[in-house]
C-alpha cells in the first residue's frame, strides 16, 4: 500500500523524549520465544500473585459477565465505600482508577507537570514514574539510592529546584525491596513544596505496615496502591490512591469518567471482602521470603538482599543478571533482571516469591548456576 504525506511532525516535542517501559513478559510470549510448553514455565518475573485470585473473585467475575453491556458507576461508590473500610480513609480520599495505579501515576504527572517541570526519583524503582512525567514534557531528575538502597534524602533536598513538582517515592521499593522510614518522609514533605507520592503496591507484604498516616498530616502526600500484587488481581488493572482531599478532587476532574471496569470493581469488592484469603497469600509469601534469602545466602556466594516485598533481589556477580535470566529460562523459570533499571548495573535479578514447590525449585536453580562455570 502507499502511504499519504508523513504526519510525524505533528507528534508533540515529548514523545520523542518518552523512555521505553520494559515490562516482564508473558508466559506465552516466552513459550513462542524458546520452544517452551507454557504449563511448565514457573513464572516469578512480574510480581504476581502465584495463587491467583481467591475462589470467591473468580466466582464474582462470572457472574458480573453478565453486567459487561453496562457502564459502570462513574464514581466508583461502591468500590471506594470498600476501601474505606480496608484503608480507614474516608470516600473522600480515596480515588480509584484503572488500568492499575499506572492510570493514577499518570493523572497525578496530569495535575502537575507540564513542559519543563521536574519530577525526582530515587534510582534504582519502578520505572513508569519517570516515563509518565517525560509524556507529558516533564524533566525526569534521577537521584541515586545509597549504595545499601536506603534513601539519600540529603540528595534529593539538594536536587530540589522551583521547578520540582513531585517527589516519587517507592515503600517497599521495586526492585531493591526496601522501605521508607516515615521520618524520612515527613523530612521531604516539610522541607519541600513539592507533592511526595508514597507507591504502596506491596504495602501487604510489608512488616513495617503503611505510610498512609502521613496523609492525615501533610497536605501534599499521596499514597498509591493496587490490586495487582497482594489482591492477586492484575489482569484486571485497578490502582487506587490516598489522598488529601484537594487532590483527590482534583484527581476526580482529570481522570476518563468511567476509568474503573465493571469487572475489576467487583472483583475488587470481593477481593476486600474475601481478606483471609489475602491473609494467608500473604503470610505465605512473608514465610517463603524468609527461606529462598537463607536459602540461597547460604548455598550460592551470591548476596541476596533483605525484602518487605513478595520479591527478593540477587547480585549474581560476576556472572550477569542476563546470563542468570537465560540460564533459568532454559530450564523453565522466568525471572527478572534488573538492567533496565537505572543505577543497579548489569548482574542484579529479581525473583518473584512464589508456592513452596516454586521456591525449592528456584532454590536448587540457584545452586546449579552457581556452580556452573
Ligand atoms: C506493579 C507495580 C505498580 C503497578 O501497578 P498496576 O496497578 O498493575 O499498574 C506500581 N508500582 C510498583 C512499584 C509496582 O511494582
Amino acid at each position: 500500500m502507499t502511504k499519504s504525506k508523513d504526519y510525524t511532525s505533528l507528534l508533540n516535542d515529548s514523545v520523542s523524549n518518552v523512555p521505553e517501559y520494559v515490562p516482564g513478559k508473558t508466559t506465552s510470549q516466552i513459550a513462542a520465544e524458546y520452544g517452551l510448553n507454557p504449563d511448565s514455565i514457573i513464572k516469578l518475573n512480574a510480581n504476581e500473585n502465584p495463587l491467583g485470585p481467591s475462589e470467591k473473585v473468580i466466582a464474582t467475575i462470572q457472574k458480573e459477565a453478565e453486567n459487561a453491556s453496562l457502564y459502570p458507576t462513574a464514581d466508583v461508590s461502591n468500590l471506594r465505600r470498600a476501601l474505606t473500610a480496608y484503608t480507614g480513609f474516608p470516600i473522600e480520599n480515596i480515588v480509584a482508577s484503572g488500568p492499575g495505579m499506572d492510570s493514577l501515576i499518570d493523572a497525578l504527572n496530569k495535575l502537575f507537570i507540564g513542559a519543563g517541570d521536574e519530577v525526582i526519583v530515587p534510582v534504582p524503582t519502578f520505572t513508569y514514574y519517570g516515563i509518565s512525567a517525560a509524556s507529558l514534557g516533564g524533566v525526569c531528575v534521577d537521584v541515586n539510592l545509597k549504595p545499601d538502597y536506603s534513601l539519600d534524602v540529603d540528595s534529593i533536598l539538594n536536587a530540589v529546584t522551583e521547578k520540582t513538582k513531585i517527589i516519587w517515592l517507592c515503600s517497599p521499593n521495586n526492585p531493591t525491596g526496601n522501605i521508607i522510614a516515615a521520618g524520612d518522609v515527613r523530612k521531604l514533605a516539610e522541607n519541600t513544596k513539592s507533592i511526595i507520592f508514597i507507591d504502596e503496591a506491596y504495602v501487604e507484604f510489608s512488616n513495617a505496615g503503611s505510610l498512609s498516616n502521613l496523609v492525615k498530616e501533610y497536605e501534599n502526600i499521596v499514597i498509591g496502591r493496587t490490586f495487582s500484587k497482594a489482591f492477586g488481581l492484575a489482569g484486571m488493572r485497578l490502582g487506587y490512591v490516598i489522598a488529601p482531599d484537594w487532590i483527590a478532587s482534583a484527581l476526580l476532574r482529570v481522570l476518563p469518567p468511567f476509568a474503573v471496569s465493571i469487572l475489576a470493581e467487583a472483583a475488587a469488592i470481593a477481593a476486600i471482602e474475601d481478606i483471609e484469603y489475602l491473609e494467608s497469600g500473604v503470610a505465605m509469601v512473608k514465610e517463603e521470603r524468609e527461606k529462598l534469602i537463607d536459602a540461597i545466602s547460604k548455598n550460592t556466594p551470591y548476596k541476596v538482599y533483605p525484602s518487605e516485598g513478595n520479591f527478593i533481589i540477587a547480585d549474581v556477580s560476576p556472572k550477569t543478571s542476563k546470563e542468570a535470566v537465560d540460564e533459568f529460562l532454559r530450564n523453565g523459570i522466568l525471572i527478572r533482571s534488573c538492567d533496565s533499571f537505572q543505577n543497579i548495573g548489569k548482574n542484579t535479578v529479581r525473583i518473584t516469591v512464589g508456592t513452596p514447590e516454586m521456591n525449592q525449585k528456584v532454590i536448587q536453580m540457584f545452586e546449579k548456576f552457581a556452580n556452573q562455570k
